[in-house]
């Protein structure tokens, strides 16, 4: 069992959603195959920033129309006729339903839990995309929404995850799995105990795909991303980063809980708790070698997990 987790530019495109089921269809004769999406790139901010500009000049039909136009031209570019009219149609039929929570935003500041059911979207509107994208490349795929897998508590924002429910959860999901099939879950995203939707921090991504890959007992977390691996810090924002090509993994989680790396600062604790090994790979260049970031004393496995 592997899982897979792309980030929002390696989902945001056609290109990087041809490139995604490639990598897919590449790994499913040797692995049962867990997606974890971000949101398309761009979403999660345009999202953020309608929060913050709320209530004064928020525009709800505004962000409809984003949300329908940043999705609809990417499924454009990667569906045939058939699952793109059937995606368009989903599409309609979800905006719809948020349609409630971003008319909210006009009306009054945002609470905690509000805020959070409007971040979510981007994650809850690209998961589809995916398994849409996938399907129609032939490979049995469905969204999961990560509310029901991941338990937190309340803390809206920045939601503290209960590993033991999240266990059982993913555990009783996993039991009514398609052995062939290929599901998409959504990142950064959970549920407190009474189902409201809650998020672990901007980045939370890279911790749900080791949240799920310490759940599922995989033997192997890849990160897909737009960059060629592993650096000291952003090489979008710091000239001076450096790229890392291997690093232990206790020495990667102090990094990241130093904010280095460009990683949510909770990624490596699923990995470190689970002993499970990264491969941070670029869906532009995948047959670059990337970053291994390996449990002490792995050393003997990395050939073999680089092929
Ligand atoms: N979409 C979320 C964010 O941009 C989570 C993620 O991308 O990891 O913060
Ligand atoms: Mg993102």
């Amino acid at each position: 069992m592997k899982v897979l987790k792309f980030g929002g530019t390696s989902v945001g495109s056609a290109d990087g959603l041809r490139s995604l089921t490639t990598i897919v269809k590449n790994g499913r004769p040797h692995h049962r195959l867990v997606l974890v999406v971000s949101a398309l790139s761009g979403v999660t901010d345009a999202l953020a920033g309608w929060l913050a500009r709320a209530p004064e000049t928020a525009d709800p039909d505004a962000a409809l129309r984003y949300l329908y136009t940043r999705h609809h031209v990417v499924a454009s570019g990667v569906l045939r006729r058939p699952a793109l009219q059937r995606y368009t149609a989903q599409l309609q039929e979800r905006l719809s339903r948020y349609t409630s929570i971003l008319t909210q935003l006009p009306a009054r500041r945002p609470s905690a839990d509000l805020r959070d059911a409007v971040l979510a979207i981007g994650e809850r509107l690209s998961a589809p995309l995916v398994a849409a994208a996938l399907r129609d490349a032939g490979v049995p795929s469905v969204a999961q929404d990560a509310a029901a897998l991941v338990r937190t508590d309340s803390t809206f924002g920045r939601a503290v995850v209960d590993t033991r429910v999240t266990r059982l959860q993913v555990t009783d999901w996993r039991a009514q799995l398609q052995d062939d099939g290929v599901p998409v879950v959504t990142g950064f995203i959970g549920a407190d105990a009474e189902g409201r939707t809650t998020t672990l921090g901007r980045g939370g991504s890279d911790y749900s795909a080791a949240l799920l890959a310490q759940a599922l007992d995989a033997h192997l977390l890849e990160r897909w991303t737009d960059v060629r691996g592993l650096y000291t810090a952003d090489p979008a924002q710091d000239a001076t980063a450096e790229p890392i090509h291997q690093l232990d993994l206790p020495d990667a989680q102090a990094l990241a809980r130093a904010g280095q790396l460009g990683m949510h600062p909770q990624s490596f604790d699923p990995l470190v708790a689970g002993n499970i090994p990264l491969h941070v790979r670029c869906t532009r260049a995948p047959t670059e070698k990337g970053t291994l970031v390996v449990p002490v004393g792995f050393t003997k496995r990395i050939t073999s997990l680089a092929s």
